[in-house]
């Protein structure tokens, strides 16, 4: 079988199903792994229970308090129980090391190689290469089950009817400083300073992963997104300790979660990014890639041994499990990115809220809990 994509969704997902013994075909276009991808790596330590190996060997820091502000001031400080700890990663490593999980169990990575179409075709899947660094026997390749982990650029996804068909995006600039961090254990999250959304940023080892996301409206074109992220930078480094204009900034799309699709057709599933699972509001999109990937491979592994119904149980445990909680998530994104100000008030600076927020960082709790929570409050007013 075949995983087009290796990154956190599709690493996961091959080295899951080469553990489970299945003959399994890794392709990413990347040239080579490690390969650069922008992103915080901040993931709630919980997502260990889903792997066999250890992950502390690419965990960077163990964040143990996270700072919110608005417009730089007015903080809010939640202390992370040391139960629930939220790990920092690079990215580029912890894909790297899963990439490698894979191998050890007897995958077979292809580096190198875009894969631009899906046909089925006689009960199996036929995969058109875009480049190729293998031998022709490598070239139009065939499976007869795939799972599509290609990211939030995904070609593939919407043209097998998996995941929106028009998928939404945030528009995300990111930053890489180096040098000392004044408090290597403090994730800070910052309001206030983005239009219709938040900046972030997150200790690691050598220095921070800054970045900044906006969640509604029409995305910014590259260059307003930049010169918009260029004046927020510059008040924000300084006060983290950096110079205004430290870093290299990158302008990405993230597709985020955007209503409940099918993520599964005949021998196939989509997962991560190009399953548009990526949190709305906060931009987690490690952790379900992660899930994702995990439960595609175990998914795809029962369908193989002739579970008829295993990959529809795939779409809808996603459902259950991320989806429900992501559609509050959308909800409340589009209420507090519209009047950030009384959010901030509201929700943020609640005496409750410190211990919410550490709930929902470790993934102790979902948004649909927080959002019951407050519909009951309400009603307990009214009453
Ligand atoms: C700036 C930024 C900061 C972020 N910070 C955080 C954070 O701190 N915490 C968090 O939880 N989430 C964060 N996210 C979201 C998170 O990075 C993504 O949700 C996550 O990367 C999804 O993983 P994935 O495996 O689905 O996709 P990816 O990691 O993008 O992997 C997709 C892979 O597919 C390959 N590929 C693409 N097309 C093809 C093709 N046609 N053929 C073969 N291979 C292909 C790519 O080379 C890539 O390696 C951030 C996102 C951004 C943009």
């Amino acid at each position: 079988m075949i995983v087009v994509g290796a990154g956190a969704a599709g690493a996961a997902a091959a080295a899951h199903l080469a553990r489970a013994g299945r003959r399994v075909l890794l392709l990413d276009q990347a040239a080579s792994f490690p390969r650069a991808k922008a992103c915080g790596g901040g993931m709630a330590a919980s997502v260990q229970a889903w792997f066999p190996f250890d992950l502390r060997p690419v965990v960077e820091t163990v964040i143990e308090r996270v700072r919110f502000t608005w417009d730089l001031g007015d903080p809010v400080v939640a202390e992370l129980p040391g139960e629930a700890p939220f790990w920092i990663v690079q990215r580029a490593n912890l894909d790297a090391f899963l990439v490698e999980q894979a191998r050890a169990s007897g995958a077979c990575f292809l580096p190198g190689c875009s894969v631009q179409a899906l046909q089925r075709r006689d009960g199996r899947w036929r995969l058109q290469l875009g480049s190729s660094v293998g031998s022709p026997e490598e070239e139009g390749l065939e499976a007869l089950a795939v799972v599509v982990a290609d990211g939030s650029g995904s070609r593939l996804a919407a043209g097998l009817g998996l995941g929106p068909s028009r998928p939404r995006f945030a528009t995300t600039v990111s930053v890489e400083v180096e040098g000392g961090v004044a408090d290597p254990t403090t994730a800070h999250f910052g309001f206030g300073l983005v239009p219709k959304g938040f900046c972030w940023a997150f200790p690691r080892r050598g220095g921070m992963s800054i970045g900044l996301g906006s969640f509604i409206g029409r995305p910014a074109d590259a260059a307003t997104a930049r010169s918009e992220a260029d004046a927020v930078l510059a008040r924000l480094l300084p006060s983290l300790g950096f110079a205004a204009g430290a870093g290299q900034r990158t302008v990405n799309r993230l597709r985020v979660w955007d209503g409940h699709h099918p993520l599964h057709g005949e021998g196939v599933v989509v997962a991560g990014d190009a399953a548009s699972l990526c949190d709305p509001f906060l931009a987690e999109g490690l952790r379900p890639a992660l899930l994702s990937g995990c439960r595609a491979a175990s998914a795809i592994d029962l369908w193989l041994a002739g579970e008829a119904g295993a990959l529809a149980g795939y779409s809808d445990g996603l459902r259950r499990d991320w989806g429900d909680s992501m559609a509050w998530g959308r909800r409340i994104a589009s209420v507090f990115y519209r009047v950030p100000g009384v959010g901030y008030q509201l929700g943020i600076k609640r005496p409750t809220a410190p211990q919410r927020i550490a709930q929902i960082l470790s993934g102790e709790m979902g948004y649909g809990d927080i959002a019951q929570r407050a519909i009951r409050r309400l009603l307990l007013q009214r009453g």
